[in-house]
C-alpha cells in the first residue's frame, strides 16, 4: 500500500515536470504540447505560430506573446 503512494506521488511529480514549469507570467493560452512553439524573447513565454505576433530581425522572424513584447522588443534595440 505505500509502496503504491510512492508511485503515486513520483507520477504525480513526474507530470507536474512535463507540464510545464511554474509560469512567473500569464500565459497567452495553454500550449498545445504537438504544435510547433516559439519563446518570446522578451518574456520567455511560449507561443504557437497562430498566437505568436511576429516580427523580424534581420531577415530572422521572432515570435512574441503580445504587440507590446514586440514593442519592448524594439525598445531595447533601439538603446
Ligand atoms: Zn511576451
Amino acid at each position: 500500500m505505500a509502496r503504491l503512494l510512492v508511485l503515486i506521488i513520483v507520477g504525480y511529480v513526474l507530470y507536474q515536470m512535463f507540464k510545464g514549469r511554474p509560469a512567473e507570467k500569464e500565459l497567452p493560452k495553454e500550449s498545445v504540447p504537438d504544435e510547433e512553439t516559439f519563446k518570446d524573447p522578451v518574456c520567455g513565454v511560449y507561443v504557437t505560430k497562430e498566437d505568436a505576433v511576429i516580427g523580424t530581425l534581420d531577415g530572422e522572424k521572432l515570435h512574441f506573446c503580445s504587440m507590446a513584447c514586440l514593442e519592448r522588443f524594439r525598445d531595447q534595440l533601439e538603446k
